[in-house]
Protein backbone atom coordinates (compact mmCIF):
# COMPACT_ATOMS: atom_id res chain seq x y z
CA UNK A 1 0.00 0.00 0.00
CA UNK A 2 0.87 3.11 -0.08
CA UNK A 3 1.63 3.91 3.95
CA UNK A 4 4.01 2.21 6.26
CA UNK A 5 3.11 2.46 9.87
CA UNK A 6 5.90 2.77 12.21
CA UNK A 7 4.43 2.58 15.48
CA UNK A 8 3.91 6.52 15.76
CA UNK A 9 2.72 7.75 12.70
CA UNK A 10 1.86 6.77 8.76
CA UNK A 11 4.68 7.32 6.50
CA UNK A 12 4.58 7.60 3.07
CA UNK A 13 6.44 4.40 1.73
CA UNK A 14 8.97 5.74 -0.43
CA UNK A 15 9.84 7.83 2.71
CA UNK A 16 10.07 5.24 5.50
CA UNK A 17 13.55 3.51 6.17
CA UNK A 18 15.81 0.82 8.39
CA UNK A 19 18.65 1.56 10.12
CA UNK A 20 21.34 -1.12 8.23
CA UNK A 21 22.20 -1.92 11.68
CA UNK A 22 18.29 -2.88 12.86
CA UNK A 23 18.80 -6.35 14.23
CA UNK A 24 15.93 -7.04 12.11
CA UNK A 25 18.47 -6.78 8.98
CA UNK A 26 21.71 -8.39 10.23
CA UNK A 27 20.45 -11.28 12.96
CA UNK A 28 16.76 -12.13 12.21
CA UNK A 29 16.38 -10.88 15.65
CA UNK A 30 12.42 -10.30 15.74
CA UNK A 31 9.01 -11.16 14.98
CA UNK A 32 6.09 -10.55 12.19
CA UNK A 33 2.49 -11.35 11.98
CA UNK A 34 0.18 -11.39 8.73
CA UNK A 35 -3.40 -10.38 9.27
CA UNK A 36 -5.88 -11.09 6.67
CA UNK A 37 -8.54 -8.19 6.25
CA UNK A 38 -11.76 -9.22 5.25
CA UNK A 39 -14.09 -5.97 4.22
CA UNK A 40 -12.01 -3.53 5.45
CA UNK A 41 -11.64 -5.67 8.69
CA UNK A 42 -8.75 -7.59 10.83
CA UNK A 43 -9.52 -11.56 10.89
CA UNK A 44 -9.68 -12.77 14.33
CA UNK A 45 -7.35 -10.20 15.70
CA UNK A 46 -7.10 -11.57 19.52
CA UNK A 47 -5.63 -14.64 18.15
CA UNK A 48 -3.24 -12.63 15.73
CA UNK A 49 -2.26 -10.23 18.89
CA UNK A 50 -2.10 -13.44 21.46
CA UNK A 51 0.37 -14.89 19.48
CA UNK A 52 2.22 -11.81 18.51
CA UNK A 53 2.57 -10.27 22.54
CA UNK A 54 3.83 -14.46 22.99
CA UNK A 55 6.53 -14.40 20.13
CA UNK A 56 7.91 -11.08 21.58
CA UNK A 57 7.81 -12.83 24.88
CA UNK A 58 9.53 -15.73 24.18
CA UNK A 59 12.50 -13.38 22.53
CA UNK A 60 12.53 -10.99 25.31
CA UNK A 61 11.33 -8.14 22.94
CA UNK A 62 9.22 -5.79 24.62
CA UNK A 63 6.55 -4.53 22.86
CA UNK A 64 6.87 -0.41 22.11
CA UNK A 65 3.12 0.27 22.70
CA UNK A 66 0.28 -1.92 24.40
CA UNK A 67 -1.79 -3.93 21.95
CA UNK A 68 -4.69 -2.22 22.60
CA UNK A 69 -2.69 0.99 20.63
CA UNK A 70 -1.17 -1.55 18.23
CA UNK A 71 -4.51 -2.72 17.12
CA UNK A 72 -5.83 0.96 16.30
CA UNK A 73 -2.50 2.27 14.07
CA UNK A 74 -3.36 -0.97 12.15
CA UNK A 75 -6.91 0.05 11.92
CA UNK A 76 -5.99 3.35 10.93
CA UNK A 77 -3.09 2.05 8.53
CA UNK A 78 -6.21 -0.23 6.89
CA UNK A 79 -8.41 2.90 6.53
CA UNK A 80 -5.03 5.38 5.01
CA UNK A 81 -4.59 2.63 2.79
CA UNK A 82 -8.53 1.94 1.53
CA UNK A 83 -7.74 -2.13 2.07
CA UNK A 84 -10.62 -4.07 1.78
CA UNK A 85 -9.22 -7.55 0.91
CA UNK A 86 -6.00 -8.35 1.89
CA UNK A 87 -3.31 -8.63 4.67
CA UNK A 88 -1.39 -6.60 7.45
CA UNK A 89 2.31 -7.56 7.16
CA UNK A 90 3.29 -6.51 10.93
CA UNK A 91 6.82 -6.13 12.02
CA UNK A 92 8.32 -5.76 15.46
CA UNK A 93 12.15 -6.38 15.75
CA UNK A 94 14.70 -5.49 18.55
CA UNK A 95 15.71 -2.29 17.09
CA UNK A 96 19.00 -0.77 15.96
CA UNK A 97 22.50 -1.00 17.58
CA UNK A 98 25.81 -1.43 16.46
CA UNK A 99 26.33 -4.88 15.25
CA UNK A 100 27.06 -7.07 18.59
CA UNK A 101 25.33 -11.13 19.46
CA UNK A 102 23.91 -10.15 22.75
CA UNK A 103 21.07 -7.88 23.47
CA UNK A 104 21.64 -3.88 23.49
CA UNK A 105 20.92 -1.98 26.21
CA UNK A 106 20.21 0.95 24.29
CA UNK A 107 18.05 -0.10 21.37
CA UNK A 108 14.24 0.69 20.88
CA UNK A 109 12.12 -2.26 19.19
CA UNK A 110 11.31 -0.86 16.04
CA UNK A 111 7.42 -1.31 14.39
CA UNK A 112 6.92 -1.78 10.83
CA UNK A 113 3.58 -2.69 9.44
CA UNK A 114 2.32 -1.78 6.08
CA UNK A 115 -1.09 -3.69 3.78
CA UNK A 116 -1.43 -5.04 1.10
CA UNK A 117 -4.02 -6.20 -1.40
CA UNK A 118 -5.10 -9.77 -2.01
CA UNK A 119 -7.63 -11.64 -3.37
CA UNK A 120 -9.19 -15.18 -1.65
CA UNK A 121 -7.69 -17.95 -3.87
CA UNK A 122 -11.23 -18.83 -5.11
CA UNK A 123 -9.84 -20.95 -7.96
CA UNK A 124 -7.61 -23.05 -6.12
CA UNK A 125 -9.87 -23.17 -2.89
CA UNK A 126 -12.73 -25.27 -5.46
CA UNK A 127 -10.08 -27.16 -7.41
CA UNK A 128 -7.63 -28.13 -4.69
CA UNK A 129 -4.13 -27.93 -4.77
CA UNK A 130 -0.60 -29.63 -5.20
CA UNK A 131 2.41 -30.06 -2.87
CA UNK A 132 5.51 -31.44 -2.58
CA UNK A 133 7.19 -33.09 0.91
CA UNK A 134 10.68 -32.01 2.52
CA UNK A 135 12.66 -32.44 5.36
CA UNK A 136 11.88 -29.55 8.00
CA UNK A 137 15.55 -28.46 8.77
CA UNK A 138 14.25 -25.40 10.87
CA UNK A 139 15.23 -24.94 14.53
CA UNK A 140 12.89 -26.09 18.08
CA UNK A 141 11.00 -23.52 18.35
CA UNK A 142 9.07 -23.11 15.01
CA UNK A 143 5.82 -21.88 17.69
CA UNK A 144 7.72 -18.17 17.56
CA UNK A 145 6.76 -16.41 14.64
CA UNK A 146 10.38 -15.02 14.20
CA UNK A 147 11.51 -13.50 10.87
CA UNK A 148 13.86 -16.26 10.30
CA UNK A 149 12.29 -17.90 7.38
CA UNK A 150 15.42 -19.18 5.28
CA UNK A 151 14.43 -23.05 5.29
CA UNK A 152 10.86 -22.35 4.90
CA UNK A 153 11.42 -20.19 1.90
CA UNK A 154 14.28 -22.94 0.12
CA UNK A 155 11.16 -25.04 0.54
CA UNK A 156 8.73 -22.74 -0.78
CA UNK A 157 11.19 -22.68 -3.52
CA UNK A 158 11.40 -25.91 -4.21
CA UNK A 159 7.34 -26.45 -4.38
CA UNK A 160 7.26 -23.69 -7.05
CA UNK A 161 10.00 -25.21 -8.94
CA UNK A 162 7.96 -28.50 -8.74
CA UNK A 163 5.00 -26.72 -9.65
CA UNK A 164 3.46 -27.27 -6.60
CA UNK A 165 2.09 -24.48 -3.71
CA UNK A 166 3.76 -25.27 -1.02
CA UNK A 167 6.26 -27.96 0.86
CA UNK A 168 4.83 -29.92 3.41
CA UNK A 169 7.28 -30.74 5.70
CA UNK A 170 8.56 -33.66 7.66
CA UNK A 171 11.11 -34.70 10.52
CA UNK A 172 12.40 -38.17 10.10
CA UNK A 173 9.34 -38.87 8.43
CA UNK A 174 6.64 -37.22 10.79
CA UNK A 175 4.86 -34.36 8.75
CA UNK A 176 4.97 -31.00 11.10
CA UNK A 177 3.56 -28.47 8.89
CA UNK A 178 3.80 -26.47 5.44
CA UNK A 179 6.03 -23.74 4.83
CA UNK A 180 4.09 -20.86 5.56
CA UNK A 181 0.99 -23.33 6.65
CA UNK A 182 -0.54 -25.46 8.81
CA UNK A 183 -1.84 -29.08 7.54
CA UNK A 184 -4.08 -31.87 8.54
CA UNK A 185 -5.73 -34.81 6.91
CA UNK A 186 -8.99 -37.24 7.41
CA UNK A 187 -8.90 -40.33 7.60
CA UNK A 188 -12.15 -42.40 8.49
CA UNK A 189 -13.68 -39.51 9.32
CA UNK A 190 -11.29 -38.27 12.34
CA UNK A 191 -8.77 -35.41 11.13
CA UNK A 192 -5.10 -35.54 12.40
CA UNK A 193 -3.39 -32.76 12.65
CA UNK A 194 -0.06 -32.04 14.47
CA UNK A 195 -0.40 -31.11 18.47
CA UNK A 196 0.18 -27.21 18.57
CA UNK A 197 3.61 -27.56 20.30
CA UNK A 198 7.67 -25.97 19.34
CA UNK A 199 8.25 -28.28 16.08
CA UNK A 200 4.85 -26.00 14.53
CA UNK A 201 3.90 -22.48 14.39
CA UNK A 202 0.29 -22.05 16.16
CA UNK A 203 -1.94 -21.26 13.45
CA UNK A 204 -4.98 -19.02 13.89
CA UNK A 205 -6.55 -20.96 10.70
CA UNK A 206 -5.61 -24.01 12.67
CA UNK A 207 -7.37 -22.83 15.26
CA UNK A 208 -10.25 -21.47 13.64
CA UNK A 209 -10.68 -25.00 11.89
CA UNK A 210 -11.00 -27.08 15.00
CA UNK A 211 -13.25 -24.88 16.55
CA UNK A 212 -14.89 -25.53 13.30
CA UNK A 213 -14.81 -28.91 13.45
CA UNK A 214 -15.59 -29.42 17.04
CA UNK A 215 -19.14 -27.04 16.33
CA UNK A 216 -19.28 -29.64 13.14
CA UNK A 217 -18.96 -32.99 15.18
CA UNK A 218 -16.35 -33.89 13.00
CA UNK A 219 -13.44 -35.45 15.07
CA UNK A 220 -9.82 -34.38 15.96
CA UNK A 221 -7.03 -35.85 16.94
CA UNK A 222 -4.03 -33.48 17.67
CA UNK A 223 -1.62 -36.35 16.77
CA UNK A 224 1.45 -36.16 14.30
CA UNK A 225 1.14 -38.27 11.23
CA UNK A 226 3.55 -39.80 8.98
CA UNK A 227 4.04 -39.43 5.44
CA UNK A 228 2.63 -42.55 4.78
CA UNK A 229 0.06 -41.57 6.34
CA UNK A 230 -0.58 -38.38 4.30
CA UNK A 231 0.16 -40.45 1.19
CA UNK A 232 -2.67 -42.83 2.26
CA UNK A 233 -5.48 -39.94 3.98
CA UNK A 234 -8.98 -39.67 2.83
CA UNK A 235 -8.01 -35.98 2.15
CA UNK A 236 -5.69 -33.87 3.36
CA UNK A 237 -5.93 -29.59 3.15
CA UNK A 238 -3.72 -26.67 4.14
CA UNK A 239 -4.84 -24.37 7.05
CA UNK A 240 -3.37 -20.61 7.00
CA UNK A 241 -4.01 -16.93 6.66
CA UNK A 242 -3.99 -16.97 2.75
CA UNK A 243 -4.91 -20.73 1.59
CA UNK A 244 -7.90 -20.71 4.61
CA UNK A 245 -8.86 -24.25 4.41
CA UNK A 246 -7.05 -25.50 0.85
CA UNK A 247 -7.77 -29.02 -0.20
CA UNK A 248 -4.45 -31.09 -1.16
CA UNK A 249 -5.58 -33.46 -4.26
CA UNK A 250 -1.53 -34.17 -5.42
CA UNK A 251 1.43 -34.84 -2.89
CA UNK A 252 4.56 -35.43 -4.46
CA UNK A 253 2.87 -36.47 -7.85
CA UNK A 254 0.24 -39.08 -6.43
CA UNK A 255 -3.20 -38.14 -6.07
CA UNK A 256 -5.00 -37.93 -2.81
CA UNK A 257 -7.52 -40.29 -2.53
CA UNK A 258 -9.36 -40.13 -5.85
CA UNK A 259 -7.92 -36.69 -6.41
CA UNK A 260 -10.90 -33.88 -5.60
CA UNK A 261 -11.39 -32.36 -2.37
CA UNK A 262 -12.79 -34.30 -0.12
CA UNK A 263 -16.19 -33.78 1.84
CA UNK A 264 -14.68 -32.50 5.34
CA UNK A 265 -12.50 -29.96 3.75
CA UNK A 266 -15.96 -28.87 1.65
CA UNK A 267 -17.94 -28.68 5.57
CA UNK A 268 -14.91 -27.18 6.95
CA UNK A 269 -14.58 -24.35 3.81
CA UNK A 270 -18.38 -23.61 4.48
CA UNK A 271 -18.31 -22.93 7.70
CA UNK A 272 -14.96 -20.54 7.62
CA UNK A 273 -16.63 -18.83 4.79
CA UNK A 274 -19.42 -18.12 7.03
CA UNK A 275 -16.80 -16.75 9.07
CA UNK A 276 -15.35 -14.14 7.04
N1 LIG B 1 2.95 -22.41 9.69
C1 LIG B 1 3.85 -21.52 9.22
C2 LIG B 1 5.28 -21.92 9.17
C3 LIG B 1 3.42 -20.24 8.80
O1 LIG B 1 4.32 -19.35 8.35
C4 LIG B 1 2.05 -19.92 8.85
C5 LIG B 1 1.63 -18.57 8.49
O2 LIG B 1 0.96 -18.27 7.57
C6 LIG B 1 1.14 -20.89 9.29
C7 LIG B 1 1.64 -22.11 9.74
C8 LIG B 1 -0.33 -20.63 9.36
O3 LIG B 1 -0.65 -19.76 10.41
P1 LIG B 1 -1.87 -18.77 10.31
O4 LIG B 1 -3.10 -19.60 10.13
O5 LIG B 1 -1.86 -18.06 11.60
O6 LIG B 1 -1.62 -17.90 9.14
Amino acid sequence: GKYVWNGERLLNRAEASVDVEDRGHTFGDGIYEVFRVYGGKTFEPELHWARFERSARELRIELPLPIAELERGVEELIEADGLAEGIVYLQLTRGAAPRAHPFPAEARPALTAFAKPLERPLSALESGTSVITRPDIRWLRCDIKSLNLLPNVLAKQEASEAGASEAVLHRDGVVTEGSSSNIAIAKDGVVRTHPANNLILHGVTRAVALRLAAELDIRVNEEPFTLDELYAADEAFLLGTTVEVMPIVRVDGRTVANGVPGPIARKLQAAFAKRI
